[in-house]
């Protein structure tokens, strides 16, 4: 049996390590479209702040451990798929075939559409060699200007204040990382942020950028602008699908895959923040771009492609978050249900906020920001979509008790 794994992301080396173990006799082709080792994407605001060297963003550290796997790594982009003939094209007039085949390649930054975007000192933040750029032009008063305060524009700011950068962070929306905070958690990440000396400055969006001299100017508008020697464009990201026209593969938002995480095209299965598949909670498809459903969805997509049919339970939206130091999570149907109900606390002076989010007895969402020793209890609370009972009322009055009502719920429901 011929394996081949497009992309070496976390999603990527899971599915050949699976499929290593259940298929000894298989072919195992890993392609890494990037040149470099299997590495991984969340180890790179480690290596912004110094705390790890390049071979600790490594997926595995020992280097002979794809040889030992008999994993072969073939350094190339897949161009297009022929599903028919099954077969990758890699370019050069090279193809790979293959009997089964993972497309586990993640996803691209999301580009700015504004004038000047191609500009010298224009830079993303999702590669290694992104992370090099930024190591290499991050000295103490460089005048970042970061566009995007989501998931991977907060996770970096400690990366780039240990480098001691001069950072104005512009915010499109009024809110901080708006897709999984609510107003209130967002302006305390906000408060947090400033109080360490970044400018934030919301509802600000570019209407160019062009170059004055060595430096970048920022245009934002109505004669505002803003000097600055590295312009960081954090909004978002796209799945990497680009090589699947005329393949036939269906796609969304990203690759449609069924509950064995197979896509509409049979042998053909995709994995990771690449793959559109069911929300546990909702039923809903969609993308979720986190490395554990990454690597839990290369596990399942891996059996299958092996021949022992395995179910995807659905992923679980939930995010923690370090900012500068400031721990928030968001678990769920955080913004709510409507007919739920909903509970909070809040202490600003401290940063700690809780906010719950209930449909019936059930949590089904939640905020906090400050509050990460009850990360484990809301997770199980709402993942395992657990019933509270009496507990519901003691939490709509004690948002803060959350771990006695888990313990409650779980003991109740095991
Ligand atoms: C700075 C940063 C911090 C993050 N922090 C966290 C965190 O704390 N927690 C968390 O859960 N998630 C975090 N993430 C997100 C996490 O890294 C991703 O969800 C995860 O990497 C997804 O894994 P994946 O295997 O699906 O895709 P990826 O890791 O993106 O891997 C995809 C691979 O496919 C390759 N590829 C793409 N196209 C092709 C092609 N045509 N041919 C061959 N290869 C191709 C890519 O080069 C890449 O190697 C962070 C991301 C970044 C950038």
């Amino acid at each position: 049996m011929r394996h081949v794994i497009i992309g070496s992301g976390p999603a990527g080396v899971v599915a050949a390590e699976t499929l290593r173990k259940a298929d000894p006799a298989a072919e195992i082709t890993l392609l890494c479209g990037e040149g470099e080792p299997p590495y991984a994407r969340m180890a790179i605001p480690y290596l912004l702040k110094g705390e790890i060297d390049e071979a600790g963003t490594r997926i595995r550290k020992d280097a002979n451990h794809y040889d030992r796997l008999r994993i072969t790594l073939v350094q190339a982009r897949a161009q297009a798929i022929d599903t028919a003939g099954r077969a990758v094209d890699v370019g050069n007039g090279r193809s790979l075939p293959y009997d089964r085949l993972l497309i586990a390649t993640g996803s691209r930054p999301s580009r700015e559409r504004i004038p000047g975007i191609d500009c010298p000192g224009v830079q993303a933040c999702w590669t290694l060699q992104d992370a090099r750029t930024i190591v290499a032009r991050a000295r103490p008063g460089t005048r970042v200007v970061q566009m995007g305060a989501g998931f991977v524009g907060c996770i970096i700011m400690e990366g780039l204040l240990s480098r001691g950068v001069d950072l104005t962070i512009l915010v499109r929306s009024g809110y901080m990382v708006r897709r999984m905070m609510n107003p209130t958690a967002s302006a305390l990440i906000q408060q947090w942020c400033e109080a360490k000396g970044v400018k934030v400055l919301t509802r600000t969006q570019p209407k160019g950028l062009s170059m004055n001299g060595g430096a970048l100017r920022v245009d934002l508008g109505e004669g505002r602008t803003l000097p600055a020697d590295v312009y960081l464009s954090v909004v978002g990201v796209d799945p990497n699908l680009d090589f699947l026209a005329g393949s036939g593969i269906e796609i969304g938002r990203g690759i449609l895959v069924d509950a064995n995480l197979q896509s509409s095209v049979p042998g053909v299965y995709a994995a990771g923040d690449v793959a559109e598949s069911t929300d546990c909670l909702t039923g809903k498809r969609q993308l979720n771009a986190i490395q554990p459903n990454a690597a839990e969805q290369g596990r399942i997509a891996a059996l299958n492609m092996a021949g022992r049919p395995a179910r995807f339970k659905g992923s679980f939206v939930f995010n923690v978050l370090t900012t500068l130091g400031l721990v928030s999570s968001s678990f769920g149907e955080w913004q709510g249900v409507s007919g739920g109900e909903s509970a909070e606390v809040l202490d600003e002076s401290r940063y700690r906020y809780l906010n719950l989010q209930f449909d019936g007895d059930r949590l089904i969402g939640a905020n906090c920001v400050g509050f990460s020793e009850h990360v484990g209890a809301l997770r199980g609370l709402i993942e395992g979509r657990l019933r509270l009972g009496a507990w519901k009322q003691r939490l709509l009055n004690e948002p803060a008790q959350i771990m006695k009502a888990y313990l409650s719920a779980a003991y109740d429901a095991a």
